[in-house]
């Protein structure tokens, strides 16, 4: 019955079916775990005698005197009607909507919302209320929800015009009186539920639909919040063992049996690279695939600790051979990223006879060149796959073309990732095609992200901080501009200009929109910026823009007069290539700042701290809001991105945590990352339980529930 279509069950109306889809609810599942938003108790009534001036309400009730006229002047059309419920009348005016008269004909029952208006003689109005039918007219809304007169909270669920919550109250009171129901299975053990005081899934789908006390919705949302990162991380857990029963190829180095490229270096390795490099390496000898991730800020030089892992790699031959190389795939999120670990690359592998291959969608390169030592060469990508083939390149850089079918490596040992949030045990098997080694993976992020929801995405990773940063690089000095100090702010920028440094500029859209859609939102567009910045701020430089809608040509060419000197000014979006190193762009300019979460913003800082040059980033908003103001102050006194992160999180809700989407975990396994204690119980759980049941094979209801959800799977 539960992944049965809904319209099995219950009979739609064709509104209801669309509402119903544009949800995205399509079975008696769906529905089930369609929770409420919120929930109302008989103290939120609105009744229309109850209803004060000003006041947002909801209320339910009868449309009477409805009429279609046209206004006076303009001749626009505009609909009227009264709303009656036991206790009094509203008056209703719609204006440039004539369809609502026929849609609710007199009678008809229907849910308002919107703001009372009270004119001096006590007469209530409303002016283009949000107008939808309802199945019932209430006396108070208690008793409209609710046929059980003990229940108090009534539930509020999202809704799509066409489907109330009362319609998912009765559906789901209809779903709840079915055998099914009663003999629901709960996929997580009873022992875990009690462990830590959990309802069970029937209680606790009773409790969040039709709560008696808001104690019990409570636990309700704990129970499935807990469920959600305990799935995610028995997926994570299962993961890593899984990895650990492959074979790796074996790496047997130490860091100072590397001295000799490590000295090649126009610097000294900090303390905390050179213990990432270890505790890499480490990992590496072990004969199983590693799996671990690598944090730490922009700049902190993760790029160079991936550098002589993969010297280790690449000195290291193949299994039970004494010639040849195993092989290093370094995998980066975008083409300008990758040719810049690349050129990266480079610099650190020039004195050794190890090739660098780049592969992306718009073309490939080898470094060195046969005639010329010490650059690189364009080649055909049919020649670079050979050469990766035959594993004469032993260091494949390159964006997400490096997985492809066509691309095969002969001894694949180690695969380096920037900033990919998702590379599970599937792509790692596919890209080592037939070997039977496994690559071992070397994730690295500059991602801020808080420690619950690290541990909970990357759950199936071993963590290493990098949390130093090179000496001699000064503190960014960040300031929060506010409109007055924008004139001000700009002369301090010609000064660095002038003094020969390069300044990024960041706006929170590409365009302007549409001049004929109202909006209140004043946003600066890069485009619009640059313009305004060439003709009234500084025409004396050179101004160019970047941003994701141009073609990859357009952005090398940009970004190479970036580097080279040339563009003095770089306006764009905050979406383009985080990480782009320009060493001499020491300032930042962010515009609409308080519309990024604290952790974007300090990634986008993080451009400017390339040199050892004094690097600024000024942070404009025109918010009014202390509080607004407040939270951006946090930049200036954080230690670092990750707890900023952190504020964020607890800021959540407000869409603080920026890019909440991209982590691809619901709303409700969000929630419980805002708990430390729960997140720690769900993964220290996950790791009981797989220890000595990997394919699950002694819990089929979780199994069965996990490869239902596809977040596992089996040959
Ligand atoms: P990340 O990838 O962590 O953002 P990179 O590896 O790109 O950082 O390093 C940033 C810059 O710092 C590069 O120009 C690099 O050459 C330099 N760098 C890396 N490690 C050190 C170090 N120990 N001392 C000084 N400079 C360093
Ligand atoms: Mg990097």
């Amino acid at each position: 019955m539960f992944s049965e279509p809904i319209s099995k069950y219950f009979r739609l109306q064709v509104r209801q079916k669309e509402a119903l889809k544009k949800l995205g609810l399509e079975t008696i599942n769906d529905i089930l775990f369609h929770f409420p938003s919120r929930y109302g108790d008989a103290s939120e009534l609105n009744l229309i005698q109850n209803t004060e001036d000003k006041q947002g309400v909801i209320i339910y009730g009868s449309i009477k005197n409805i009429s279609l006229g046209k206004t006076f002047k303009t001749k626009k059309p505009v609909a009227k009607a009264t709303l009656t419920d036991n206790t009094g009348t509203i008056y209703i005016t719609w204006f440039s909507q004539p369809y609502i008269a026929k849609m609710f004909p007199e009678n008809s029952v229907v849910k308002l919302e919107g703001q009372i208006q009270i004119n001096s003689s006590g007469k209530k109005t409303m002016i283009n209320p949000k107008i939808e039918h309802a199945e019932t007219i209430p006396n108070n809304i208690a008793d409209s929800l609710f046929d059980d007169d003990s229940i108090h909270l009534s539930p509020y669920y999202p809704e799509s015009r066409g489907v109330t919550s009362l319609w998912f109250y009765h559906a789901i009171q209809k779903i709840f009186k079915t055998k099914e129901f009663a003999e629901i299975i709960d996929p997580v053990d009873e022992e875990i539920l009690e462990k830590y005081h959990l309802p069970n899934l029937k209680s606790a789908l009773i409790w969040i639909h039709t709560p008696r006390k808001r104690s019990d919705a409570e636990s309700a949302r704990k129970r499935f919040a807990f469920q959600e990162v305990f799935l995610i991380q028995l997926q994570k857990q299962r993961e890593k063992a899984l990895a650990l029963q492959e074979k790796a190829y074996a790496v047997n180095k130490k860091l100072s049996d590397l001295k000799y490229f490590t000295s090649r270096f126009p610097f000294e390795l900090t303390n905390s690279q050179s213990a990432a490099i270890t505790s890499v390496l480490n990992d590496l000898e072990k004969g199983h695939p590693m799996s671990r991730l690598l944090e730490g800020d922009v700049g902190s030089g993760k790029t160079a600790v991936a550098a002589v892992v993969s010297e280790a790699v690449t000195s290291t031959n193949p299994f039970n051979q004494n010639y040849g190389n195993l092989q290093v795939a370094y995998m980066a999120p975008t083409e300008i990223l990758a040719k810049q670990h690349f050129e990266n690359f480079i610099t650190y592998f020039k004195d050794s006879n190890i090739k660098v291959g780049l592969l992306t969608g718009s073309g490939c390169k080898k470094f060195p060149s046969k005639v010329r030592n010490e650059v690189a060469t364009n080649i055909s990508r049919a020649q670079l796959l050979k050469w990766v083939a035959n594993g004469e390149i032993p260091i494949l850089i390159g964006t997400h073309a490096l997985i492809q079918k066509s691309v095969n490596f002969k001894h694949l040992g180690l695969v380096v990732i920037d900033e990919q949030h998702r590379f599970g045990i599937e792509q790692r098997k596919k890209l080592a095609r037939k070997d039977k080694f496994f690559p071992h993976l070397l994730s690295m992020t500059a991602t801020p992200i808080p420690r619950t929801l690290a541990l909970t995405i990357f759950g199936d990773l071993d963590l290493t901080v990098i949390d130093q940063m090179p000496a001699g690089r000064k503190p960014i000095i960040s300031e929060i501009i506010l409109e007055s100090e924008r004139k001000k702010t700009y002369e301090k920028i010609r000064e660095e200009l002038n003094a020969g440094r390069q300044a990024y500029v960041i706006c929170p859209r590409i365009n302007d929109p549409d001049p004929d859609v109202e909006t209140k939102l004043n946003l600066k567009s890069v485009m619009s910026e640059s313009d305004r910045l060439r003709k009234d701020v500084f025409p004396e430089f050179s101004i160019d823009v970047l941003h994701s809608k141009m073609k990859t040509s357009e952005k090398d060419s940009v970004m190479a007069d970036f580097e080279s000197g040339e563009t003095k000014i770089l306006v764009a979006t905050s979406v383009v290539e985080v990480g782009v190193n320009v060493p001499n762009a020491t300032i930042i300019l962010i515009e609409g700042a308080d519309r990024f979460g604290l952790a974007q913003l300090h990634q986008l800082r993080g451009r400017v701290i390339r040199s050892n040059h004094q690097a600024y980033c000024f942070i404009f908003t025109d918010s009014k809001s202390e509080k607004t103001i407040a939270r951006l102050r946090a930049i200036k006194t954080a230690k670092n991105g990750f707890e900023l992160a952190e504020i964020d999180l607890q800021n959540r809700g407000i869409g603080e945590l920026s890019g909440n989407r991209q982590w691809g975990i619901s709303d409700l396994a969000m929630e419980a990352i805002r708990n430390i204690k729960m997140v720690e119980f769900a993964r220290a759980e996950a790791i009981e339980l797989i220890k000595d049941d990997i394919d699950l094979e002694k819990h089929p209801d979780l199994k069965e529930f996990m490869e239902k959800r596809k977040m596992i799977h089996f040959e």
